[in-house]
């Protein structure tokens, strides 16, 4: 039995970054940079109007309401730099460059315009005011984007702004997917009573695609064992990722363990003092492929899903080790209590509360438990040797969706 501890690190020290390739910012959408983004000039570029209004010296309107003679106008996109005087300002707005001649803008709401060529100032104006100063928000190379960075739609917005229009990223893995059991029928098929769909490739398919790696391939296939290694040979043929769920444990039916082996792959552990979720098995194959067992009740599959295939995607997607897997810290809303010493994974939901978010554990019965897995948002880690949890206790919260 491996420690969940000794488990990642296996894990980690297995999965190597992707090669990195350029995209297309319109494909960039949940790839990880392989390089910084830099500014690639002052941001602002130059100094711009804040507010529709008027560009004014402070100095002439020290004091209000005060009129000046409008002598040009500057909209965003134009070029123009109006020379302006005592007594003299300039239309602009919003976005619009600032004339070198003016220190501060008037909002148009502060003005009345008597005529075209006249406006009344009715407050008076502070020097910079309604100005973003050129380089306000970045200088030219500041990092805007550091090397590993998610790209999601802030990001590529940065990217867009720079002109890193072809960043590049790391190659992201293809997943498949192949559920085992004689038990299983297509979720469109007529099932006897002891008989269950298959509902783990679903979920696996979509949790891939949620997390932005999908589409995955899913097949299914009985515990038999040619048929297995057929489907697996099939798998590590296209997918840089198997996963494999049911027949992972030690039953007479887990035939799962020796087809890895038959495949030609290494198990690197076997085994995860956890619960749900024990059997886990993680393996390394040729071409830098990897295989994971999840057992097959479908708590068991979210678990090691969260724990460590999602971790193992983005870390070969690029991810840093760091941030590859997400968890929050939350008090609990109520009290918690589990059964053995080793480490366990509530289902849990969040809740907010007038002091804040909380967890809260939702009661279920067991790992085959899909109905109470549908009402929780990720799961409560109870750490090894607790038994029990005080409501307010604040716990490690691995939340099964994007934050
Ligand atoms: P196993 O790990 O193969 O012993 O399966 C453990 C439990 O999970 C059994 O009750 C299976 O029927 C159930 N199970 C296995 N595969 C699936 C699946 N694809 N969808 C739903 N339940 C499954
Ligand atoms: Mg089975």
């Amino acid at each position: 039995m491996t420690e969940p501890n000794d488990a990642w690190r296996t894990l980690m020290g297995c999965v190597t970054p992707l090669p990195v390739e350029p995209c297309a910012l319109d494909r960039c959408l949940y790839r990880f940079l392989a390089q910084p983004v830099l500014a690639d000039r002052d941001i602002p570029a130059a100094d711009r109007a804040a507010m529709d209004g008027y560009a004014v010296r402070a100095d002439d309107v020290a004091s209000a309401p005060t009129t000046l003679r409008v002598v040009g106008e500057v909209a965003a996109g134009s070029a123009a730099r109006p020379a302006l005087t005592c007594g003299q300002c300039v239309r602009i707005f919003t976005g619009a460059n600032v004339p070198p001649d003016a220190d501060a803008v008037v909002m148009v709401e502060d003005t009345t315009a008597p005529f075209d060529d006249a406006v009344t100032l009715l407050k008076p104006a502070q020097r910079g005011q309604h100005i973003l100063r050129r380089g306000e928000n970045a200088r030219l190379d500041d990092v805007l984007l550091p090397q590993g960075a998610a790209l999601d739609a802030v990001a590529l917005a940065v990217c867009a702004a720079v002109g890193c229009v072809e960043p590049l990223v790391r190659a992201r893995p293809r997943v498949a997917v192949i559920t085992t059991g004689a038990e299983l029928k297509q979720p469109e098929e007529r099932v006897g009573v002891h008989e269950i769909r298959d509902s783990n490739g679903p979920m696996l398919v979509a949790a891939v695609a949620e997390h932005g790696f999908g589409p995955a391939t899913c097949v299914s296939a009985s515990d038999d064992f040619k048929e297995l290694l057929l489907a697996l040979r099939q798998a590590l043929g296209t997918a840089t990722v198997v996963l494999v769920t049911g027949g992972v444990s030690v039953g007479k039916y887990d035939l799962v363990p020796d087809v890895i082996r038959e495949a030609g792959g290494t198990i690197r552990y076997h085994g995860v003092a956890m619960k749900p979720g024990k059997p886990q098995l993680f393996a390394t194959a040729e071409n830098g492929r990897t295989i994971f067992g999840l057992p097959g009740n479908p708590l068991s599959v979210l678990t090691g899903f969260h724990e460590f295939v999602l971790p193992a995607l983005r870390s070969l997607a690029g991810c840093p080790e760091t941030a590859c897997r997400r968890v929050l810290r939350l008090p609990l809303l109520t009290g918690v209590t589990t059964k053995g010493r080793q480490l366990h994974f509530l289902p849990g939901r969040l809740v907010q509360t007038a002091g804040g978010t909380t967890a809260e554990s939702i009661p279920n019965a067991g790992s085959a438990d899909l109905v109470a897995g549908s009402k929780a948002d990720g799961m409560i880690l109870v750490p090894a040797g607790v038994s029990s949890l005080p409501a307010g206790a604040i716990v490690e919260f691995r939340p099964w969706r994007l934050l």
